[in-house]
Formats: structure tokens, sequence, C-alpha cells
């Protein structure tokens, strides 16, 4: 049977609160005791842990906690890995995360069209502070991966559909050039979680921005790591562990908070896959250049059919090109001020429609010319469509505005 990130989750999701609640409880100490003085020494030398025999062993809040264990299980259920743990924040799974993985003078070989603070992450932080070189590659060209590859690459990174232009990741082809050398792939799933598995399909770890579709609110940051027991033990570890050593480990409040999202996560990824389909087939209707993977002519769309779990659509993202960044900056005005369709704001994966222009935004960290590398182009905006009101209601908003602003001329078509 095929992984089913839906029943997997079910499965393991059965927690009884204090008092018999029916949700689990907060467990908001930050220091645990232990009921004799010798299991400590076992704690801080990582042979006892949550998952000991005869109940859980827990250290100090930086490390392990409770209810952040909980929703890690979680999440480790829904990406189908053997672990996971959760974070401050998506940067908080993504920095660690490879910073674990590499020494000074390793290499990484990474999509040149993903999240702009995780490029600047890879192109100045990296370098600069840890000795770490980024090669940044077209990633939905093999070859270019291949040739990227050198002895020190200890990882290859990639998004599953890529921020702001939606490329799509062929992640078995990427995990077969990874693992060839002998690095893990690490796929950032924030824009696609059950929509695609990617450690189904070989990725060895799995990042998430939870402050995205996982929170579904835009009222939290959080972010999680999914992979192996031993590299969540690895990142924990309290000699060598750099989600443990620097630190951004969830509070389990924000973990109780995103553990009562999960159970209608799916519904809502529908329901938003369904509205991006719909304007995505209108706008190209239009004769607009249209971005969604959904859409048979997307350069990714073959690829994402192949890899993607039943029921969950095409993704909550689209993008539309409006030939220039004054006539995108004035459907944004519009949309928001006029018609309230929605929000000029960064993010995405909330219930309402946050619409930004990816180049004077969320992608402003690449150059110029990475942007222009990255297929990222001035007029596009990149919209995460959300589920409030009726959709008819909405497409007309749309249409209005793009009429406008001029966006339905001949000549601009
Ligand atoms: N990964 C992707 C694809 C993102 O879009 C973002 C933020 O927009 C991040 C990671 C970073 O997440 P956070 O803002 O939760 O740190």
């Amino acid at each position: 049977m095929p992984f089913d990130p839906i029943r997997s989750l079910a499965a393991v999701r059965h927690e009884f609160g204090e008092h018999g609640g029916v949700n689990m409880s907060i467990e908001a100490s930050t220091t645990f005791t232990v009921m004799h003085a010798d299991t400590m020494p076992e704690i801080f030398g990582g042979r006892v842990g949550p998952e000991s025999e005869g109940g859980g062993c827990y250290l100090y809040g930086r490390h392990f906690n409770p209810t952040v264990y909980v929703l890690g299980r979680y999440l480790a259920a829904l990406e189908g890995t053997e672990a996971a743990y959760c974070t401050a924040s998506g940067m908080g799974a993504i920095a660690p995360t490879v910073m674990q993985l590499c020494s000074p003078g390793d290499e990484i070989v990474a999509s040149h069209t993903i999240y702009g603070g995780t490029h600047a992450l890879f192109e100045h932080f990296l370098p600069a502070r840890a000795g770490v070189r980024v090669r940044f590659v077209d990633a939905s060209d093999p070859a270019q991966v291949e040739a990227a590859m050198t002895d020190r690459t200890r990882a290859v990174y990639c998004e599953t559909i890529a921020n702001p232009t939606l490329d799509v990741a062929d992640i078995p082809r990427l995990a077969k050039i990874a693992h060839a050398r002998g690095a893990k792939l690490i796929v950032d799933n924030t824009f696609s979680p059950l929509v695609v598995s990617p450690a189904q399909l070989g990725a060895d770890i799995v990042v998430h921005s939870m402050t995205k579709f996982m929170s579904g609110c835009s009222d939290i940051i959080a972010g999680a790591v999914c992979g192996t027991r031993e590299f969540i033990a690895s990142l924990m570890d309290t000699h060598h562990g750099a989600l443990m050593l620097l630190g951004p480990t969830m509070h389990p409040a924000v973990a109780f908070d995103l553990a009562l999202r999960l159970p209608h996560l799916g519904l809502r990824v529908a329901e938003h896959s369904r509205r991006a389909m719909l304007f995505a087939e209108r706008l190209q209707n239009l004769g607009l250049p249209v971005w969604y993977p959904g859409l048979p002519d997307h350069a990714g769309h073959a690829t994402l059919k192949a890899i993607m779990n039943e029921g969950f659509g095409f993704g909550g993202i689209f993008g539309v090109d409006l030939g220039t960044r004054e006539r995108a900056f004035a459907l944004l005005d519009t949309l928001q001020n006029k018609h309230m369709f929605g929000y000029d704001a960064v993010s995405l994966g909330y219930f309402e429609t946050l619409m930004s222009c990816s180049g004077a935004s969320t992608s402003s960290e690449l150059s110029d010319e990475e942007q222009r590398a990255a297929g990222i182009l001035p007029g596009y905006v990149r919209i995460s469509i959300g589920y409030t009101g009726d959709i008819e209601d909405r497409w007309r908003q749309f249409e209005t505005a793009l009429a406008e602003v001029g966006a339905l001329t001949p000549a601009r078509r």
C-alpha cells in the first residue's frame, strides 16, 4: 500500500492529558527531576532519553521537552521518518541541520531557487562563519547537480516546490545523485506538506517552516526537522548537537497549539489547492503568464504528478507575472486596499490570501543577476490563496483588479 500521511498520523495521535483530557497537557517545566542521581549522567551521555523503557527521561527544556516531543512524533508520522523534532522557526530547523552535517571545508550543492533567507544563509553566512561552501545549481537539471558534486559534498539541498517559482524537485533522482557520492538529500517541504512525502522518495532529511500551512493562521513561527532517529539524536547531543547547542528549540505551548492544527491540515491543503487550481486555470484562460504546477504546461507538472500523494491537489500557491514591478505593486495595492481580497504580505499557508512581489520581498536577498538565473521576473507576484469567502466572489475581485491595473489590455497579453 502506498504511504498515506493521514493514516500514518492517525495511527500515532492518541494522547490523553492529565485528568483524562482529550488533548495532551502542556509540560511547561524547563527542568526535570531524576528519581536516582545516577540517571543524570546517563541522560547527558545520550544513553537514556524520551523513549527509554519504563517511561521517558527528560533533562532540560532546551534538550527534549515532552510536549514538543509529542509534536515531533506527529511530524515523523506525517513525513514517514523514524523521528523528528520541532524548532523555534523554519530557519531554526534548516541552519542546525546543515551545520550538523558540515564541517569547515565541506560543501553543499543547493538549488538556486530556494527561499531568500535560506539562500542568504547559504551564500553569505555559511561560507563566512562556518567555512562551508555552497554551490548553487539549476536542480531541475540533474547533470548540473552531478557536475557540482565533489568529495567534500555533504548534502544536496532543494525545496519540493520551490519558493517562489514553484519549480518541482525530482526527489528520487536527486536522492540517487546525492547517495552515489555519499551525501544526504535535504528537502524543504514547506510549500507541500501532505502533497509530497519526500522521505518516501529517498530524501534523508525533511525540513519544514511550520509557520506556513501547518500553522495555517499566520500567528506562530515554528519549524521541524524530520529524519532518522540517529540524526535527530545527533542534533540533540549535549556535546556536539547543533540544535541543543545553538538553541532554537520550540516552546511547549507552541507545540501544543500546532498539535491541534495537524488533524485538519489535509482538509485545509486540499481546499487551498482547489482554489489555486481554479485561479491558475482562469488566469491562463485570460492569457496571463501564470505559474502553477497543477497546469499541464508547467515545467514541473509531470514530475509532481509522478511523486505526489493522492487527494491534496498541487498545492496552494501560484504565481502570475504582471510584466513590471509597478504593475505588480498596483495590483497588490488594489487587491488589498480596494477589494479586501487579501494581504500584501510575505509568508504563505494562511487561511486568508497572502500576496507579494517576490523580487521585491522574499527573494530580495538574491541579486538581480541571481533572480534572473532563478527565473524570478520583476513583475512576478506570488499568491498563497486563502479559503475564506465564496470562491466566485474572490475570482470576481481578482479579475476586476487585474482590469483596473491594465493587466488585461490586449497589449499586455
Ligand atoms: N523555507 C521556506 C520554503 C520558506 O518559505 C521559509 C519562510 O518563508 C522558510 C523556510 C523559513 O521559515 P521561518 O520563517 O519559519 O523561519
